[in-house]
């Protein structure tokens, strides 16, 4: 009924502002909804809310009445259709009038607060969500409980909470610019290492993912004959590799290597993708002992 009584108010509040109908009226688990025939900005909105809680304040009266048909069609109310039978006037004293069969408050001070909680554009309109009374007290109580968390965890003043996330989310861009950096640096660092070594290579990486795999087998099979394998991974959760080579053709081959390594995955001629189970040891024996003229 808080809700309830509380859209007629904000209904009332807007027609009267604006002339602007309420359309649509939903009672959903997290919100209530309406949603206007027109736009309404973000900064007008917080002035009907002002105007829906003054309402409140003044306590006024709320009151049903049926109204003859004579008296129906002098009297100006929303939700104006032609209904057969007796029609249901809900009365907010000062503020509204609409045809309406629902329970309501006595009077608007047992509403409670009427908070609305955001706006979406929606069919040429918009849809705003709001809660009043204790519903809004819930609300309330679970938002300063999720802002008490996030001001613990960034040390940060509760009120300051937006400008804090915005400097951890530039400290994080910063390090992944890092990480990016670092990763290129350590590719290059493995490829000099291997610069002078001839034969099949293969390199184990804790810090790289398969994308810089994919970066460090591109380079590495440039004027090397045999593969360069890369892998990522440990024996206990297994690897994931790029394997590359100019000779032979490892489309060919690649049933072949996904038996070894215990592994699947496919790819090009010049370039296989996958997972593989096998251990270290394993896939370090095969290598050395991987013949490019099978
Ligand atoms: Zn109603």
């Amino acid at each position: 009924m808080q809700n309830h009584t509380g859209e007629h108010i904000v209904s009332g509040v807007v027609h009267n502002l604006y002339g602007y109908n309420n359309v649509g009226f939903h009672m959903g688990s997290e919100a209530v909804t309406m949603d206007f025939d027109s736009y309404i900005t973000p900064e007008d909105l917080r002035k009907i809310e002002y105007l829906a809680n003054k309402v409140v304040i003044q306590n006024a009266k709320v009151t049903v009445s049926y109204p003859s048909a004579e008296e129906l069609k002098k009297l100006d109310y929303r939700s104006k259709i032609d209904l057969t039978g007796d029609v249901r006037i809900v009365r907010v004293e000062g503020c509204d009038a609409c045809a309406c069969c629902a329970s309501h408050v006595n009077s608007t001070g047992q509403v409670g607060i009427i908070k609305l909680l955001n706006s979406i554009r929606y069919k040429g309109g918009v849809r705003v969500s709001m809660l009043c009374g204790f519903d809004a007290l819930e609300d309330y109580s679970k938002k300063i409980d999720n802002v008490a968390a996030v001001s613990e965890l960034l040390s940060a003043k509760p009120n300051e909470i937006a400008s804090a996330v915005t400097r951890v989310k530039e400290e994080l861009a910063e390090q992944e610019r890092k990480v990016v950096e670092a990763k290129r640096y350590l590719g290059q660092i493995i490829l000099d290492s291997l610069k002078d070594t001839d034969g099949n290579i293969c390199v184990f990486d804790l810090f790289l993912d398969v994308a810089d795999l994919r970066k460090l087998v591109t380079a590495g099979i440039e004027g090397r004959s045999g593969v360069f394998a890369a892998f990522t991974g440990n024996d206990i959760e297994g690897y994931r590799y790029v394997i590359g080579s100019r000779t032979p053709d490892l489309r060919k081959r690649a049933k072949e290597i996904n038996e070894a390594l215990k592994g699947r995955g496919g790819g090009s001629a010049v370039m296989l993708q996958g997972s593989a189970e096998a251990s270290r040891a394993e896939i370090e024996d095969y290598f050395a002992g991987f013949s490019v003229n099978d």
